[in-house]
């Protein structure tokens, strides 16, 4: 009955681009309706293409047991290995860039050689490795057939992910200066983040 005194304010219609893209940024944005504080630039965490309802991911640790798994950096369903990775999306206007949460498809040899070297914190060593993005981006992109580069990175930090593939709808984004904010606030509520795009807005 008093449903509506939990609405958050509506949208500011006068939010200008360059504020959107501050709050869209700035690691830990404080929410001006709840306070709450927003980690915008990561919170978008996709799931693995083909995988309605991967259950919640176990440590890393346990991935060697049999079966399909999902940890926090890693997947294996039937004869897929996959490696999270942030795929980085410029903010046009600024320095700064937000990275989308994505799975990557390697070959079992790299793979291998990525875990371990994760492991060791020496997964820069490896150079660049060719992935398949396994993850739906745009939401309503087809069959996923994307290749892309899997750019480790040194101490255990999620690597990170390009598209190589021109004809991918975020080629053109990620290689010549990014999305506007306002772009980037659309893109996240096509991947299911429309409560936190209506927190940034308010
Ligand atoms: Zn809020």
């Amino acid at each position: 009955m008093f449903g509506f005194l939990k609405r958050t304010r509506r949208p500011q219609a006068n939010l200008t681009e360059a504020e959107l893209a501050r709050r869209l940024t700035a690691p830990g944005y404080r929410c001006a309706c709840c306070n709450e504080v927003l980690d915008a630039p990561n919170a978008v965490r996709l799931r693995p293409f083909g995988w309605p309802n991967p259950p919640a991911p176990r440590p890393d640790a346990d991935f060697d047991s049999s079966g399909d798994i999902v940890t926090e950096r890693y997947a294996r369903r039937g004869r897929d290995l996959l490696a999270r990775a942030h795929l980085p999306i410029p903010v046009k206007g600024t320095d700064d860039h937000v990275f989308i949460s994505v799975w990557v498809n390697l070959s079992t040899g790299d793979f291998a050689r990525f875990r371990s070297a994760q492991g060791r914190g020496e997964a820069d060593r490896l150079g660049d490795l060719n992935g398949w993005l396994s993850s739906r981006l745009p939401a309503d992109t087809g069959p996923v057939l994307t290749k892309g580069l899997l750019v480790p990175v040194a101490d255990g930090a999620m690597p990170v992910y390009w598209i190589t593939e021109p004809k991918h709808p975020l080629h053109p984004a990620q290689h010549d200066g990014g999305l506007t904010a306002r772009e980037i606030a659309a893109l996240y509520e096509d991947l299911g983040e429309q409560d936190l795009v209506q927190h940034l807005k308010a």
